[in-house]
């Protein structure tokens, strides 16, 4: 083999040295080719002259198929954090949980590789004009590139797509066309328009550049897990799972392909499963799956906010990613808007992250899999945060987002005003205790009681201390952990029933211990409520103490 990358029929095995880019294999027409390059040649640099590179993905440039690097067009794409996911991970029970923050790409979303490459590629063969349909990510990310690379780019969007996204690609220069139709209706229009004006069409799924840049982020979760977690006994690791929000499947297409390249060259050690999550209004997957058909059917009439995953027809995407995960292990899994917009709200608030539907239905994905036992509790996990929020979904917050301190008119009386107004915001503040000993935990709890209501919160990380706290606090509720050093949780229940005013203060057991049958029956009668760690949500949680307030009120 030379040390120029060839071209391989998926469909035939025909193999060509790779010139220029073909849209179909010479030897049987398929139209699914893909790039192999000289690995044992590449194996021996890598990851030795990677150290030298910067973080972005043009550093894997030997595994990229542009020819000329002076046609590259680049914002700093890829090289995005690997986040330790520490919160959530303490509310599933899950310690290892990392998100690859695919928010951070220069235009918000991983659409961003694909269109780094394949810009630079449209530049490569002479291309100054191109149509592309999007559901969104890519016609915005299209149109940041094409507008650096001087192409002009049509892009061709539903017209479900929110107005602040097309305005987003309008901003670029780009020509919005928008189509009243489904997604694939929209693709067959631009392919149309494309036909007939002899322009350049993006081909998606079909087109070599979108499954060579998404393999950049498997790239780079090897070589970041490492950082976590060791070296395994290859230099680089591969997580347990890769799970990625599924529209028309370039992600986990190209990162399956990233992988098998890495295990080629010695630098991990085996695959991870993939795990495809997709809107229920729009899973063409995974029905397909469950009647384990090889081809997919296609979904005609989406039926989901989640507009950016409203790919029908997946066609070959489909086909391999069902071979894969029958052959090698993984999931197909579907997920309501319902599900999807609260885990939005989950990963806000308790993470930190916002993000946009697309990307927290992955995370809803994931809740949903490890509900069902698919994937194990102490596995390693990758999730793929593919997008940033648009401030778009204003029916997420509701009504009452925001709380408005009015201030009496007259200059005087400003600062009576004031408090007054303050008290009446205290009014509504209740008054939370949480005895714990995992700063983890504590910061867990906190952050559900934080994100939800006017609580004010003691934290005491011992009995003893915790005692004294409640003492002086008069709290309304109480979140106990049993186990704890010096004075354990049921002391402290006993130290509580013993006080008649303290006595009547609703508990509620937070804990990871496994109880005996004595332990129960010393709580029984005792607690308003046992939650075991790991296993609620925060919505049981807040469920829990509203009840003990409520309790308390009336
Ligand atoms: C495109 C996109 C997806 C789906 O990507 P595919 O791998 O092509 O199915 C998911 N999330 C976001 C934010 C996207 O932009
Ligand atoms: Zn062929």
């Amino acid at each position: 083999m030379g040390h120029t990358p060839r071209l391989k029929c998926a469909r035939c095995g025909a193999e060509e040295p790779f010139e220029k880019v073909l849209e179909r294999c010479p030897r049987c027409n398929g139209d699914w080719l893909d790039v192999v390059y000289d690995y044992e040649r590449v194996a021996q640099t890598w990851p030795q002259v990677l150290r030298e590179r910067p973080f972005t993905m043009w550093r894997y440039r030997e595994l990229l198929p542009l020819q000329d690097d002076a046609h590259r067009i680049t914002m700093g794409e890829g090289g995005t954090p690997l986040l330790h996911a520490v919160n959530l991970g303490m509310m599933l029970g899950a310690p290892h949980i990392y998100i690859k923050d695919e928010r951070q790409g220069p235009t918000g979303s991983f659409k961003d590789r694909q269109a780094s490459l394949s810009i630079s590629m449209m530049k490569e063969l002479g291309v100054t004009e191109a149509v592309v349909a999007s559901t969104g990510n890519v016609a915005i990310s299209y149109s940041a590139y094409s507008a650096l690379a001087g192409i002009k780019l049509w892009a061709f969007l539903t017209s479900l797509v929110p107005a602040e996204k097309m305005r987003e690609v309008a901003i670029y220069g780009s020509e919005v066309i928008k189509v009243t139709g489904t997604y694939d209706q929209t693709k067959q229009v631009a392919a149309e328009f494309a036909r007939r004006q002899g322009l350049y069409l993006d081909r998606g799924i079909r087109s070599i550049a979108a499954r060579e840049s998404m393999k950049t982020v498997a790239y780079e979760i090897a070589e970041q897990l490492p950082l976590f977690l060791g070296p395994g006994l290859t230099p680089w690791r591969a997580p347990d799972w890769y799970i990625q929000s599924v529209s028309g499947g370039m992600g986990p297409v190209g990162v399956w392909k990233g992988y098998q390249e890495l295990v080629r060259m010695g630098l991990v050690e085996r695959m991870p499963r993939l795990a495809c999550i997709q809107a229920e209004g729009c899973a063409p997957m995974v029905w397909s799956f469950e009647k384990g058909l090889e081809e997919v059917e296609p979904v005609l009439q989406p039926r989901t906010r989640v507009i950016t995953l409203a790919t029908g027809n997946p066609g070959p995407a489909y086909t391999f990613l069902a071979r894969v995960i029958r052959e090698q292990g993984g999931a197909f899994e579907a997920i309501s808007d319902q599900e999807t917009f609260r885990a939005m709200h989950v990963m806000a608030k308790l993470n930190g992250l916002s993000m946009e539907p697309a990307a927290a239905l992955a995370f809803a994905g994931l809740f949903k899999l490890l509900s069902k036992g698919i994937i194990q509790r102490d596995e390693i996990v990758v999730v793929n945060c593919s997008g940033h929020t648009f401030p778009v979904e204003k029916h997420l917050l509701g009504e009452d987002w925001a709380k408005t301190v009015e201030l009496p008119l007259e200059a005087p009386a400003v600062e009576d005003g004031l408090l007054s107004s303050l008290e009446q915001l205290d009014r509504s503040v209740q008054r939370i205790a949480i005895l714990e000993d995992n700063p983890d935990a504590i910061r867990l709890l906190r952050r559900i009681l934080q994100a939800r209501g006017d609580y004010q919160i003691f934290e005491a990380y011992d009995g003893e201390s915790g005692l004294e706290m409640i003492r002086r606090q008069r709290p309304d509720v109480i979140l106990l952990d049993l186990m704890m050093p010096k004075v354990d949780g049921f002391a402290v229940l006993d130290a509580l029933r013993a006080d008649e005013d303290l006595g009547r203060i609703p508990v509620i057991i937070v804990t990871a211990k496994e109880l005996t049958t004595s332990e129960r029956a010393r709580l029984s009668g005792q607690i308003q409520m046992l939650l075991q760690k790991g296993t609620f949500t925060d919505e049981e949680l807040l469920h829990e103490v509203l009840e003990a307030l409520g309790e308390k009120e009336g």
